[in-house]
């Protein structure tokens, strides 16, 4: 599949700033946009339906899986995630932007689908910092910081099958990583061709 809009798909164990750089990525760069996905899970907190997620419950996620509804679905710590093929390949074949923020397995499902996607792993500093992270977020049970622990483990083990990593030490650093790796994509020459036609024409690089 050949579009002309890029997708971004960045992964990463949970405390590792995934959600906060993705945020302000998007706060910094207007012809960026996130796609909603569906999950079976209930809503946390203060989450709206259609904001941080569609929440849709098991059933109807099964159902949304059996009639061929996602472009990428996986089951992490227990519940069903999916990125729905119309939201993505509407907006890419519209030639906009899209960040998915999903877990590996989808990603990894997405650059077989999709080799074009550009997969972004982000990285915590040290396993030490990942724990400190995870406590200050509020995640004090020892079983669950176990837990927690023992996943990151094996989403990093992951990051190797990706396209670029960011280190989240510093969050400004890690953010002005992402801005470049998404910037880079932009600068290809087929898509530069393909936006900037007007120049390209101008200096005879396209008949
Ligand atoms: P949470 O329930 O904490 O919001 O998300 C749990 C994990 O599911 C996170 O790693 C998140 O990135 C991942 N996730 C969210 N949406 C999707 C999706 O559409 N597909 C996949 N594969 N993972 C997702």
């Amino acid at each position: 599949m050949e579009y002309p809009g890029n997708l971004f798909v960045v992964a990463a164990p949970s405390g590792a700033g995934k959600s906060s750089l993705v945020k302000a990525l998007l706060e910094l760069d207007a012809k960026l946009t996130v796609s909603v996905s569906h999950t079976s899970r209930a809503p946390r907190g203060q989450e709206q339906h259609g904001r941080e997620y569609l929440f849709v419950g098991p059933e109807e996620f099964r159902a949304m899986v059996a009639r061929g509804e996602f472009f990428e679905w996986a089951e992490v710590h227990g519940n069903l995630y999916g990125t729905s093929r119309n939201a993505i390949e509407q907006r890419i074949s519209h030639g906009e932007d899209v960040v998915l923020e999903i877990d590996y397995q989808g990603a990894l499902q997405i650059k077989k689908l999709f080799p074009h996607a550009v997969l972004i792993f982000i990285l915590p500093p040290s396993w030490d910092e990942l724990r400190q992270r995870l406590i200050r977020r509020g995640d004090t049970e020892p079983e669950v910081i176990a837990k927690r622990m023992e996943n990151a483990r094996n989403e990093v083990a992951q990051a190797r099958h990706f396209d670029f990593v960011v280190i989240n030490a510093v969050f400004e650093t890690a953010l002005f990583d992402l801005k470049a790796i998404v910037q880079a994509q932009r600068l290809k020459y087929l898509t530069q061709q393909r936006n900037r036609s007007a120049v390209f024409r101008a200096l005879d690089l396209i008949e």
